[in-house]
């Protein structure tokens, strides 16, 4: 690939939720084999509705450090990347829902943001995990910031706790959410599953406490993000039986 961008070729590339493996090995060709004979690698249906893992990004994927200015600053926590492909493996798709107020109050651009997501996917390629999509919501309601605006200082219905970048997403991608999860470390993130109809994971090292504007009950509280990919995958075990 290196070499065919060296040469000056355009490369392309396309999201897919489709099945593809690399079979490269007889090991891998095996199991292929074994999906194959499952049914697991027909063309999924159009319209098929599936199950998702919404997830918070600072304090959850990634080291919360206040406001992340640079893409180099942006540290994964211990254990995402595992958690993250164990979740794809169980059936999840994986959307990440983001409160970016730094936009309205003019502290960051949208393309500084979306550098800082660029190395957030980067960060998780190396570790063999991808998101299906992130959703950032950039407004914020109050006003009175010297760099503000004023254009995204609203009362928008997509911040978290509101539900609008979760509704987007299963506009987007045909999402179940009846068999989906919100998983997060504030209390908005909660909050907003609530409204939503999703279940919840809350990390205790988060905010929670500090935020604690709303008082929604999480289904389940965990200590990090692989016991939470852990519960969930039992929990869709279960319901599978
Ligand atoms: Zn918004």
């Amino acid at each position: 690939m290196s070499g065919l961008l060296a040469v000056g070729s355009r490369l392309l590339a396309y999201r897919s939720t489709e099945y593809i493996k690399d079979i490269g090995t007889p090991a891998r060709w095996k199991a292929v084999e074994a999906d194959w004979q499952a049914g697991k690698t027909r063309l999924k249906e159009s319209g098929a509705y599936e199950p998702a893992v919404f997830l918070d990004r600072d304090g959850t994927l990634n080291i919360e450090k206040g406001h992340l200015r640079r893409p180099e600053d942006l540290e994964l926590l211990p254990g995402v990347g595992s958690a993250l492909r164990s979740l794809r493996q169980a059936g999840f798709r994986l959307i990440v829902l983001t409160n970016q107020p730094v936009i309205a109050r003019g502290e960051a651009t949208e393309s500084e943001v979306a550098a800082i997501h660029q190395r957030l996917e980067w960060e998780l390629g190396k570790e063999g995990a991808y998101l299906d999509a992130i959703y950032i919501c950039p407004h914020h309601p109050d006003r009175g910031f010297p760099q503000e605006r004023p254009e995204l200082k609203t009362q928008c219905d997509c911040r978290k706790p509101g539900t609008g970048l979760f509704e987007q997403a299963c506009r987007d991608l045909g999402i179940d959410a009846a068999n989906s999860w919100m998983v997060g470390d504030q209390n908005s993130d909660i909050e907003m599953a609530g409204r939503a109809g999703l279940r919840s994971v809350l990390f205790r090292t988060g905010g929670a406490e500090r935020d604690g504007q709303f008082r929604a009950a999480p289904d389940l509280v965990a200590d990090d993000i692989a016991s939470a990919a852990r519960v969930i995958t039992q929990h869709r075990e279960l319901i599978a039986q």
